[in-house]
């Protein structure tokens, strides 16, 4: 059985060559991303395991079904990314990690808006220059104050809980409670009522088409004046000329990204010899204000661990014939 990774960087390597091998299996990891033109790179390889800004459309999916592709095994949660309309028709088995470090993400999250309340960008260069004020490096204190988390399924239940840890006021919004929020002490409202009363807001919710652009001109109006908005879930969750629009007028006070709607070009690559291309990034990245990580969240070394054994049990499963963590067309 031949599998072909896509996207693959040192760390992704070393992560799956620490596990066993497959029986009868020959791994072959190719640095570029999946797209049409790369697809050929999978020729004969019955599973194509890709990543999140892997091109998973309908037609990559037809050239990799017609190579001889039967399994897409994703080394990500999310499955945004893929046409699973195109997949059933071509009959591509997809599957995908569902959990592997919910802590990974969640702390980051937590550097994120500690970084930025303490502006540790700011004073980490100043220092470094030998300037030792402290001229607008006021923060403020964590506890008592209110976070809203969008989305409380296991990443954003770790992260409610390490606030709850701070002392801060849990709000939450998901159509499913969980329990074990409730337990925090956390209040389940409507999302325009956790945007109006959260000083923090963090989005933990899936990209589907209802949570499309959430957070927009509209719902950025329903912040309070000064607040925090953290997105490591997905980009396009936000607008992004909507959130500079409030940056400029001072609305918006702090903006955490480890996501970006157009990171697909962008993210994971050395572009430091080249000008920059994204007008709206060039733009968010003249903020003090804000920090933008290139969808780091998940770089821990338990995740990238549980990625690859999780990955690779489901490639196993599959070829068994008693597939597990299924991707299914939701109808
Ligand atoms: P999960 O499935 O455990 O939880 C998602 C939660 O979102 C569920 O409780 C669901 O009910 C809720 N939800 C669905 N639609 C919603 C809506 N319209 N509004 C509010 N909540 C809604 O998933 P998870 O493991 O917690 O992951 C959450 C997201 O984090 C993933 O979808 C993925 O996009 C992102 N993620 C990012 C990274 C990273 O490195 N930055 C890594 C892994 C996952």
């Amino acid at each position: 059985m031949r599998i072909v990774f896509f996207s693959t960087q040192v760390y992704d390597k070393e992560s799956f060559l620490a596990f066993p091998r497959l029986q009868n299996a020959e791994f072959i990891f190719q640095q570029p991303k999946l797209t049409v033109d790369t697809a050929v790179l999978a020729d004969g390889a019955e599973v194509v395991c890709a990543f999140i800004n892997d091109d998973l459309s309908a037609p990559v999916l037809e050239k990799l079904a017609a190579n001889g592709t039967k399994l897409i095994a994703l080394r990500s949660a999310g499955y945004n990314h893929i046409d699973l309309e195109a997949a059933q028709r071509l009959n591509l088995a997809v599957v995908r990690v569902p959990s592997y470090s919910p802590h990974a993400i969640a702390e980051h999250t937590v550097a994120l808006i500690l970084a930025l309340n303490r502006h540790l960008t700011r004073a980490y260069n100043r220092t470094r220059e030998g300037d030792f004020s402290l001229r607008g490096l006021t923060g403020f204190d964590l506890v008592n104050k209110t976070v809203g988390v969008v989305g409380t399924g296991q990443i954003g239940a770790t992260f409610a809980r390490i606030m709850a840890g701070f002392g801060c006021k849990i709000l939450a919004y998901d159509p499913y409670p969980n329990p074990q929020v409730t337990a925090l002490g956390a209040s389940y409202l409507e999302l325009d009522t956790l945007l109006a009363q959260s000083h923090i807001v963090s989005l933990h919710c899936p990209l589907s088409p209802e949570t499309h652009h959430l957070i927009n001109a509209s719902s950025l109006s329903r912040m309070q004046q000064g607040s925090m908005l953290i997105n490591t879930s997905r980009g396009a969750l936000v607008d992004t000329p909507a959130v500079i629009e409030a940056l400029k007028r001072g609305h918006l006070g702090y903006l955490g990204l480890d996501v970006y709607e157009e990171e697909a070009d962008l993210f994971f690559e050395d572009l430091s010899d080249f000008p920059l291309q994204d007008d709206v990034l060039a733009r968010l990245l003249t903020f003090p204000n804000v920090i933008i990580t290139a969808h780091q969240a998940f770089l821990t070394r338990e995740a990238l661990d549980a990625i690859a054994g999780t990955t690779l049990a489901n490639i196993d499963a599959w070829a068994a014939g008693r597939p597990q963590n299924l991707v299914r067309l939701e109808t």
